[in-house]
């Protein structure tokens, strides 16, 4: 007999991203010559001098549980580097250690969220924002940022979302699946219709802060608004920018008063991260970040090479991306134009069993009809799931475009 869930976890299911590369990765045991386009990790190993760092740390007997909201010394390196990119100043007790940004906002969501609060979360979103929503009880409200508006929400939307139970509001530029930024002038407009509202906290996910190629540097809408420093909760860590995944730390900075409530929720659920890594994260972001920008010029050039393709292949609508290692694009004329296939599931499915690249729907991240594909992969290995694509797509578009 199946054993009785909770409710809060019946809401909720397994990231569709991890479904999805989980049967591309099964058909590949089996023998099928498949392309895996949908991990969120880069295809880069953790730089030698950050390995290094663990090993030390490990000789050096650093193996203990260090203070939950973790070690002074790397906590005070996260307030260099916070002064040193983002030109924000954090106390000590505004700044907290955890295994991962998604452990990070899960303990502020478990911290501050009631039953019936409303979290806005522009579309496309991360995956897990509204799962993590609905594990803390609250409510999801999507704001959907259509391709013609570069996947960015306006202030207008962001306005007319707004209710008397919004608590909070997640912003992620560069966005993950977009790989649109927000300009400082367009944080300024949305940070304008925030400061009203005092009540909202403002989540911001930086984590591809490093991962950026657009016209200005990076900003978040603390630049853009400095007033919004005491309803603002800055996310980021070392995964994406030092291709450090499996190491599992992120961090946060934050209004003395969530981080300490951020803080009580780890304290009884993982306690502290993982002391080497958090050694090995200390050297990440203190040392030269050489590593960081040849990885990013890396990016872009496969950036230029997926946004050629998919500007080639008719019945799909792309726009470049300013950063990220995704590229996220409308397929919505080719599933109008295939009798067979209904949707962006249907036809990220077809693509799998026909076409052998595995891709996840836009459905994913609140945004139907579009796919996104991750570009951290070898050029090698795009160029040839990029040809795939393009006779896939050709062989179900061409009969209407004839
Ligand atoms: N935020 C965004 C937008 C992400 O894409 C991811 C990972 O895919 C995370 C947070 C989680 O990062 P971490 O590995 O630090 O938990």
């Amino acid at each position: 007999m199946p054993h009785q869930l909770s409710q809060r976890v019946s809401r909720i299911g397994q990231s569709p991203i991890h479904v999805m590369s989980a049967r591309a990765n099964r058909l590949k045991a089996e023998g099928r010559d498949i392309i895996n386009l949908t991990t969120g990790e880069p295809d880069f190993d953790t730089p030698e001098h950050i390995k290094e760092a663990a090993r030390k740390a490990m000789q050096a007997g650093m193996t203990k549980y260090t203070a939950v909201d973790g070690t002074p010394s790397l906590k005070k390196a996260v307030i260099a580097k916070f002064a040193r990119d983002n030109q924000l100043d954090f106390e000590p007790n505004q700044i907290i250690v955890s295994a991962g940004v998604k452990q990070g906002i899960y303990n502020l969501m478990q911290a501050t969220l009631n039953a019936g609060d409303e979290v806005i979360i522009p579309a496309p979103y991360w995956t897990s924002y509204p799962d993590m929503v609905l594990l803390a009880e609250a409510k999801p409200v999507i704001v959907a940022a259509s391709i013609e508006q570069n996947f960015k929400i306006t202030a207008e939307q962001l306005a007319s979302a707004i209710t008397p139970r919004t608590r909070m509001i997640i912003i992620n530029s560069p966005s993950n699946p977009s790989g649109m930024a927000y300009t400082k002038a367009e944080f300024a407009k949305l940070g304008a219709v925030l400061m009203k509202h005092p009540q909202i906290i403002i989540v911001s996910d930086d984590m591809y802060e490093n991962i950026l190629w657009a016209n200005e540097p990076f900003s978040n809408i603390l630049n853009a608004c400095p007033q919004l420093h005491d309803q603002t909760v800055v996310f980021n860590g070392v995964s994406k920018t030092y291709a450090m995944t499996g190491w599992r730390i992120g961090y946060a900075g934050g209004p003395k008063d969530l981080i300490a409530a951020m803080l009580v929720v780890q304290s009884q659920s993982t306690s502290s991260s993982n002391s080497i890594a958090q050694a090995a994260a200390e050297v990440a972001i203190t040392a030269d970040q050489s590593c960081v920008r040849n990885m990013c010029e890396a990016y872009q050039a496969r950036h230029e090479l997926v946004y050629k393709s998919l500007k080639a292949i008719p019945g799909i609508e792309c726009h470049p991306c300013m950063g990220t290692f995704y590229s996220f694009f409308s397929v919505q004329k080719i599933i109008d134009a295939t009798p067979e296939i209904n949707n962006d599931v249907e036809l990220a499915e077809y693509l799998l069993d026909k076409a052998n690249i595995a891709v996840v729907p836009g459905t994913a991240f609140g945004t139907p009809g579009c796919l996104r594909i991750s570009f951290a992969t070898s050029t090698e290995l795009l160029i040839k799931a990029l040809e795939r694509l393009t006779t896939a797509c050709q062989t179900l578009f061409e009969p209407v475009a004839a």
